[in-house]
């Protein structure tokens, strides 16, 4: 079945789903999922689909993983909330577990509910503990939806329109997309012309001093799955350090896991000052964090954020048991071998493929760019090979401001079968356009 089939034929569901949710929410595929373990949905209809969305990004041990039911119904026979009213062993439990993982020094977190939530504040605690206004983020990001997060978003006007103005004194430099350069440059002999735009920007712009932070995702996810180069980031860490201005690393979805790594900035080895951490943290239930040095979060006196459900119990028992299981089961060691030789496979069959303009990532979070002859974005090409891979039963989504770049994120447990199945059906779908 394709998207455009599903269409003609909705079930009751979604026609009932049409009459009461506003158009705004969005969904991929006319698919209506009834249950699913793993890495597989199964719909209404017993259908069964391999799932490598895994619920964009968040499901990085799979659907239902069995340790996280456990310690979710462990953890609904005592307590359920807290309401920020007073203390309980799982959240401090599942903070712990967090900053363990996180890099040396940021040590010290803000639970919260969303990833849009967590970079509203991740902006606050810039703001606030630099006295500083402005704020810089880059173009093709995406940071969430909230007026905030909106302000630094910039991977499609669409998400802008008719909400301005949005935040004053936040300015925007071009991302590091180097198969687009917006330079017109090539990797390797451009002298980090992006960098220096930065540079200049906060020089002509707006004067260093008055910038509180710039906010980064170091892989650009819903923008094109293109990971910044370890050498921007670094350079980008040098200008920050330089005017005390805060790095903000967004590993909403970047994080826990997706690239190999716990976060996708120890590739380049720069540490953030603030980190944005949501989505995968706990296997579906709703879980963010706002990551810092204690050095700035003791900064942030009471009163001057808060929440009513940030921190939830149960969110924070799946949390610690996503945690242990990628520990385990050795997933980060397993996926960033297994993702780069998908990597590896993806990037030789995209070579050869004339709509295929580049294959990038890390571990598993792996972009594959469709391009036209003349190396325009071909969203088309990508629509019907995710339509192709859909009637195949395999789920996949794309992204980019054309949407012309699929997305191969599967959980990192995916068995050795699955990946190349999926990989075989996404060759197949790419065949089908010459
Ligand atoms: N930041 C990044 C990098 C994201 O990819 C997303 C969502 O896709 C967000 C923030 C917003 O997260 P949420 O949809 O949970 O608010």
């Amino acid at each position: 079945m394709t998207s455009e089939d599903g269409m003609k034929r909705k079930n009751s569901t979604i026609k009932r789903a049409e009459k009461v949710f506003t158009p705004a929410l969005h969904m991929y595929y006319p698919i209506t999922v009834a249950s699913a373990k793993g890495t597989h949905v199964f719909t209404s209809s017993g259908q069964k689909y391999l799932d490598f969305t895994s619920g964009l990004a968040v499901l990085n041990i799979g659907h239902n993983h069995p340790r996280v039911l456990e310690a979710v119904r462990g953890q609904l026979l005592h307590l359920v909330h807290t309401g920020g009213i007073y203390y309980n062993e799982t959240t401090v439990t599942a903070a712990e577990r967090l900053v363990s993982t996180t890099p040396a020094g940021l040590d010290m977190i803000f639970f919260s509910n969303s990833g849009a939530e967590a970079v509203e504040g991740a902006l606050k605690l810039a703001r606030h503990v630099t006295g500083r206004q402005g704020i810089i983020s880059f173009t093709g990001a995406f940071h969430g939806r909230t007026l905030g997060a909106v302000s630094v978003t910039t991977s499609s006007a669409r998400y802008r329109k008719n909400y301005h103005p949005l935040l004053p004194s936040v300015f925007q430099s071009p991302y590091p997309y180097c198969f687009r350069c917006a330079f017109r440059r090539k990797p390797g002999d451009c002298e980090l012309q992006c960098l220096e735009y930065l540079k200049d920007l906060v020089e002509r712009v707006i004067t260093p001093e008055e910038v509180a932070a710039v906010i980064i995702e170091p892989v650009l996810g819903e923008g094109g799955y293109f990971p910044a180069p370890e050498k921007f980031l670094a350079g980008l860490r040098e200008l920050c350090s330089a005017h005390g201005i805060l790095m903000i690393a967004d590993e909403v979805q970047s994080g826990v896991g997706r690239t190999g790594k716990w976060f996708a900035v120890e590739q380049s080895g720069v540490v953030p000052d603030i980190m944005t951490v949501a989505k995968g943290i706990a296997s579906g239930f709703p879980l963010s964090a706002v990551v810092s040095t204690p050095h700035l979060m003791n900064k942030w006196p009471p009163g001057a954020h808060g929440t009513t459900f940030g921190g939830n119990p149960v969110s924070c028992a799946a949390s610690t048991a996503t945690i242990e299981a990628i520990r385990e089961e050795g997933l980060l060691e397993k996926s960033s071998v297994t993702g780069a030789a998908a990597l590896t496979r993806l990037t030789e069959f995209g070579d050869g493929h004339p709509f295929i303009g580049s294959v990038r990532g890390y571990g598993y979070m792996i972009g594959i760019e469709f391009v036209k002859e003349n190396g325009e974005p071909d969203g088309e090409a990508c629509t019907k090979v995710l339509d192709y891979c859909l009637g195949k039963g395999l789920i996949l989504i794309g992204c980019g401001l054309e949407r012309n770049v699929v997305r191969f994120i599967p959980p990192l447990n995916a068995s050795a079968n699955e990946i190349e199945e999926a990989i075989d059906i996404v060759e197949a779908g790419a065949r089908n356009l010459l």
